[in-house]
């Protein structure tokens, strides 16, 4: 256990599940290596593959589709360097509210190769449009890449659609679903892209778990060379109980009715909020968004000072990005909404547990009020 209060941060770090942990822990036991060929190998090699086939079942894919990696950030750049590896010419296309871990990357790979890189613009609630989408497909775009759920202000996009679009017209599409998975229902083999990350510390599973999803048949260029695990697609021994963790924490996610009693209490939040508080505005609020995500500019009031004088009063809370916390820098994908930099600054971001009682979510309801008017009298915490 860490610091005490109320956790209101599940898009930078979910908790570990019982259910993960308790698979975790078994699967700790068989400490061979999967690719020995001795009995300790053999049986570590099995675990593996239970969690591959249960890890793809998740998402309705067959477990060769999964290729197991540390996180969401590596998926993500297996994803890019796999399939636009090879390439020297082409444009690809991103959505500008990507996180880090793609348009970094992208930025990146692009300049090296001589790739065009074209940013597909969003909706001021953050919405990525299929028709903006269209206007920007080329005949040399080769890939597109949006993420399912923002984890900034959780707003939710046509995957679906998108990826329609982009087989009518022979483009690959990635999805990073790291925020979604766990906050809604997500089945790959419905969604019609042809690569999806997932990430597990966001859904119950430990830190450094984490896998690419890949259509049969979409031929990737190795990302980590060395000795031929994972396909030949990444090299390293592999994270045999992590894996068990994930395909246990997958297997145990919220179901439709935690899902709606979660974003209930998002609601019930963003009302009292609302309400009680003038000059609030709330990103995102008419779109479909993830059932535990609020995103809330506090006017007049710096997003990092409102943090510190939540943390001293035991709510803990998140500005722009995790990643990028810690340095005051306003989130670019904020900006890409068309938000001010001074505005974008004065954004906080509360994603809640999946459980809450009335009580704690008063609670947190009068301190957010306490902290803001305190801030917005006194100019400070
Ligand atoms: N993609 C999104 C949308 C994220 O929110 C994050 C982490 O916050 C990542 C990728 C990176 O995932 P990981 O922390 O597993 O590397």
């Amino acid at each position: 256990m860490t610091a005490s209060g109320i956790y209101l941060d599940w898009n930078a770090d979910a908790p570990v599940s019982d259910a993960a942990w308790s698979a975790y822990v078994e699967a700790s036991q068989y400490f061979g290596n999967p690719s020995s060929l001795h009995g300790p190998g053999r049986e570590a090699a099995k675990v593996l593959r239970d969690a591959r086939e249960r890890v793809g079942a998740a998402f309705g894919m067959p477990a060769e589709s999964v290729i197991f990696t540390s996180g969401g950030t590596e998926a993500d750049a297996l994803a890019l360097t796999g399939y636009l590896g090879g390439l020297s010419a082409g444009s690809v296309l991103v959505a500008e509210i990507e996180h880090p871990a793609i348009l970094k990357n992208l930025e990146v790979l692009c300049e090296k190769q001589g790739l065009s890189l074209i940013r597909v613009p969003v909706s001021d609630a953050g919405v990525v449009y299929p028709e903006e989408v269209e206007k920007l497909l080329r005949d040399d775009t080769v890939l597109l890449s949006v993420m399912m759920a923002s984890n900034e202000t959780g707003v939710i996009q046509p995957i679906n659609e998108l990826a329609q679009l982009c087989r009518s017209r022979g483009v690959v599409m990635h999805t990073d679903a790291v925020q979604a998975v766990g906050r809604m229902p997500v089945l790959m083999s419905e969604l019609g892209v042809h690569m999806m990350t997932i990430s597990g510390h966001k859904f119950g599973a430990l830190s450094g778990t984490g896998a690419l999803i890949v259509e049969p048949g979409l031929s990737l260029q190795p990302f980590l060379t060395g000795g031929g695990q994972e396909n030949g697609m990444r090299g390293g021994t592999e994270n045999v109980a992590g894996a068990a963790c994930m395909a246990a924490a997958l297997e145990d996610l919220p179901s439709q009715t935690v899902l709606e009693a979660w974003a209930s209490t998002r609601n019930q939040f963003e009302k009292a909020i609302l309400d009680q508080c003038p000059d609030v505005q709330v990103i995102g609020g008419s779109e479909k968004r993830l059932a535990n995500t609020s995103c809330i500019q506090f006017k007049g009031c710096p997003g990092d000072a409102v943090l510190m004088a939540l943390d001293l009063e035991g709510l803990f809370v998140s500005t722009g990005s995790a990643c990028s916390s810690g340095s005051v820098m306003p989130s670019p994908s904020l900006m890409a909404l068309g938000i001010s930099e001074e505005a974008a600054r004065e954004y906080v971001r509360f994603s809640f547990p999946p459980k809450m009682s009335e009580q704690t979510l008063q609670t947190v309801i009068e301190k957010v009020l306490v902290v803001v008017q305190r801030m917005r009298t006194f100019g400070k915490l």
